[in-house]
């Protein structure tokens, strides 16, 4: 997408893709300014890990305490998270405003699921984030109430999660790796008692059609998949390291072929 982009756009600008172990994170980050880097995304699992590596966070990075984009500004580091506009533009493209206000539920509380969580408590939905560690679903949960102002945000733990859980709720995300190749399985229960009327948000972006969302479609639910959202929060980066506005078809059309 973004070489894509910056072709389209005649930047003398690369984007390449550096995995990097756990241990390795902080010399990493301080080595992007000496190496002439313009700025980086940052993906799972080290959302959180380089906050404290960072010369300051800006907007929704500061909120969320998550970051995905770094940006190399006169030698210092800013951390934004363009994750939240991915998650509101996705939505936007699929169900528009429709849903605002109406209840959801996030499975996971990692870096993603702070950005969904953000993006929907900015939408009025009164919010239930559910995670194997229920204390982690309460950081999140508490993030997002710190956050907006009279959010309605919630903690559980996904050992809750049974059919009528999944009923009562108009929009479920899949804010885990659940469905990623080789990582295991979203819970039966969420794809089987989804129904018509329902919106499902599937984060993993391997494919446009997951699992999950190819249940969730069977069923006559909504469907809304993470390349919506991968776009979303590419353009935006893309704005912050260049000042310029993304050409988004054409990283529409990158990231299909
Ligand atoms: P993360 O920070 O590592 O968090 C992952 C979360 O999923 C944690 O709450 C973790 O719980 C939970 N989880 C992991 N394995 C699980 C399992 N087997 N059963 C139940 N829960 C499990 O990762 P992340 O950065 O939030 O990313 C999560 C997913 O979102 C990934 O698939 C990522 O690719 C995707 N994502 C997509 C976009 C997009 O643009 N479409 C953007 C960002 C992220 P524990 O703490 O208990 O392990």
């Amino acid at each position: 997408m973004h070489n894509a982009a910056f072709a389209a756009l005649g930047l003398d600008m690369v984007y390449v893709p550096l995995r990097v172990k756990a241990a390795d994170v902080p010399a990493a980050i301080r080595g992007l300014a000496a190496l002439g880097f313009a700025g980086a995304n940052v993906t799972i699992p080290h959302k959180t890990a380089v906050v404290p590596l960072l010369t300051r966070l800006e907007g929704d990075a500061a909120a969320t305490g998550a970051v995905n984009t770094i940006v190399v500004e006169g030698g210092g580091l800013v951390g934004h998270n363009t994750d939240v506009a991915g998650v509101d533009a996705a939505l936007d493209e699929a169900v528009g405003k429709s849903i605002d206000g109406e209840p959801a539920l996030v499975l996971g509380a990692g870096g993603a699921a702070r950005a969904v969580a953000l993006a929907l408590a900015r939408r009025a939905m009164p919010l239930t984030v559910m995670a194997r560690d229920p204390a982690a679903a309460e950081a999140v949960a508490a993030m997002a109430r710190a956050a907006v102002t009279g959010a309605r945000c919630t903690a559980s733990t996904l050992a809750a999660l049974d059919a009528a859980e999944v009923g009562r709720y108009r929009l479920l995300v899949n804010a885990t790796p659940l469905g990623m190749r080789g990582v295991g399985k979203v819970p039966g229960v969420f794809a089987d008692n989804v129904t018509a009327g329902q919106v499902v948000f599937d984060l993993v972006y391997a494919t446009t059609r997951t699992d999950l969302l190819a249940q969730a479609s069977a069923r006559g639910a909504a469907v809304v998949d993470g390349r919506a959202m991968l776009l979303g929060q590419a353009a935006a980066a893309f704005r912050l390291w260049t000042g310029r506005e993304a050409p988004v078809e054409v990283m529409r059309g990158a990231l299909a072929s």
